[in-house]
């Protein structure tokens, strides 16, 4: 790959290619059988997996994989990483959970290093951060967030509360499997079912500004996108559209919220997918979000999320109004503080920036890959969506499979590379000969 360096090759991770390790595997013959009997049949699954090394993952017949789909943009440091399994270790020793009626270092500096990273411009103030422990109720928090400023703005315009609530959200969009996140995802499939879908939410065209001053009315709080769009193909928005998307929001006095739990965490170079959007823009410092969602790669596994409010919008969070048992844990803040370490001391934003995007031009340069099976390669770093020529997710993921490549459908014609954020050239240079071969 041409925009890698050598030193990568021989970098690799610590990585055993024989099968599973005496003793580590469990009894798997009659895993999927017990699955059958005792779990809740919501997911087509395939393979049992029951080690993890790096960027490498054995099934119970110790047939080897490279994980190229990260638990779903989640393994930011791949499987069975020391700094995980230390802070694992060390915290559960120290103090694992105490409730959020008390204080503990792990989250303050959590809190703080977020902050940091989000680097909001002077408009929106440095802003705070809230912890809950998935993507869906991170955004939970954002609509949350929407009807309370929503209803502020209707107090300080001397109305009544309650009709200042709608939230914009995209076609194609997703934001998790709640109640309020299949309400503001924007595909029907995912709806399907659950009626009466719950009111607030309306629906326009992605990437779209006209269509979103269309849908603004007397009931409009919040827009929320993704920089990104991850379930549906990997789309990025333009620097452009995220600009006139603050402008949009501040001529008609909306929140503008951003979920960055799959785009966000250094998947794409940048600490959140519009920060890579907007890189080298010149009005790129006047874009800022009200509200921020996170989670998947923020534990590198571990179960945690985030939400990152301006210090206006925060404000509105007073004792009492949302809470959390398990939210920003000791446990789970150290972790996200080993991960985050990591991160910036191996200088991995940089590193999936230059083998992800090197992946994607060797992609998008082979004839064979672009003739005859990709249609177009989107995305950056380490979140690249590959649209398929003619073919489907349902037949090429499980030939991929077959050959020892886990990827993962985004939609019904594109697949998603989520590869760990510290995965070497030789791992990248190991995807491209398996798409290749069995394309
Ligand atoms: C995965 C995802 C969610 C939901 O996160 P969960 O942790 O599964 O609840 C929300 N928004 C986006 C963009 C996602 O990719």
């Amino acid at each position: 790959m041409p925009t890698l360096s050598p030193s990568d090759a021989v970098e690799s991770a610590p990585v055993n290619a024989s099968s599973p390790a005496p003793g580590t595997a469990p009894l798997t013959s009659s895993v999927k059988a017990t699955y059958e009997q005792y779990v809740v049949p919501s997911y087509a699954r395939s393979i049992v997996l029951v080690r993890g090394q790096g960027s490498y993952v054995w099934d119970e017949t110790g047939k080897r994989y490279l994980d190229f789909g990260g638990g779903i943009a989640v393994n930011s440091l791949g499987h069975a990483h020391p700094a995980i399994t230390k802070a694992l270790t060390e915290q559960s020793q120290t103090l694992m959970h105490v409730s959020n009626l008390y204080y503990h270092p792990w989250q303050a500096q959590l809190a703080e290093r977020l902050v940091k990273h989000v680097a909001a411009p002077a408009a929106a103030g440095a802003g705070k951060v809230f912890f809950c422990n998935s993507g869906a109720e991170a955004n939970e928090m954002l609509y949350k967030a929407a009807r309370k400023n929503g209803n502020a703005t209707l107090a300080a315009e001397g109305k009544g509360a309650g009709t200042r609530y709608e939230v914009i959200t995209a076609n194609n969009s997703f934001h998790g499997r709640t109640l309020g996140g299949i309400a503001a995802t924007g595909q029907d499939k995912i709806k399907k079912g659950f009626e009466p879908i719950i009111d607030g939410f309306r629906h326009v065209p992605f990437h779209d500004l006209a269509a979103i001053e269309a849908a603004i009315s007397d009931k409009t709080a919040a827009v929320l996108i993704e920089s990104i769009q991850g379930e549906s193909g990997i789309h990025p928005v333009s620097a452009e559209y995220l600009l006139g998307l603050r402008e949009l929001c501040d001529k008609h006095g909306l929140l503008l919220l951003m979920d960055a739990v799959q785009c966000g965490m250094f998947r794409t170079g940048k600490f959140l997918g519009y920060q890579r959007i907007l890189e080298g823009h010149p009005r790129a410092a006047e874009f800022y979000a009200d509200g921020i969602s996170m989670a998947k790669s923020l534990g590198g596994g571990f179960p945690i999320g985030a939400v990152w409010l301006s210090d206006k919008i925060a404000a509105h969070f007073q004792p009492g109004t949302h809470g959390t048992t398990y939210g920003g844990t000791p446990l789970a803040c150290a972790v996200a503080l080993a991960v985050l370490d990591t991160i910036e001391n191996e200088g991995l934003a940089e590193k999936i920036r230059r083998i992800g995007d090197g992946l994607k031009a060797c992609i998008e340069n082979d004839p064979d890959l672009m003739g005859n099976v990709f249609k177009e390669v989107r995305g950056f770093g380490g979140l690249l969506g590959l649209e398929l020529r003619d073919r489907t997710t349902a037949e090429v993921v499980p030939a991929l499979r077959a050959q020892g490549l886990l990827v993962i459908p985004s939609g019904d014609t594109a697949i998603r590379l989520l590869p760990a954020l510290n995965i070497n050239e030789r791992e990248a240079q190991e995807a491209l000969g398996i798409l290749r071969f069995s394309l």
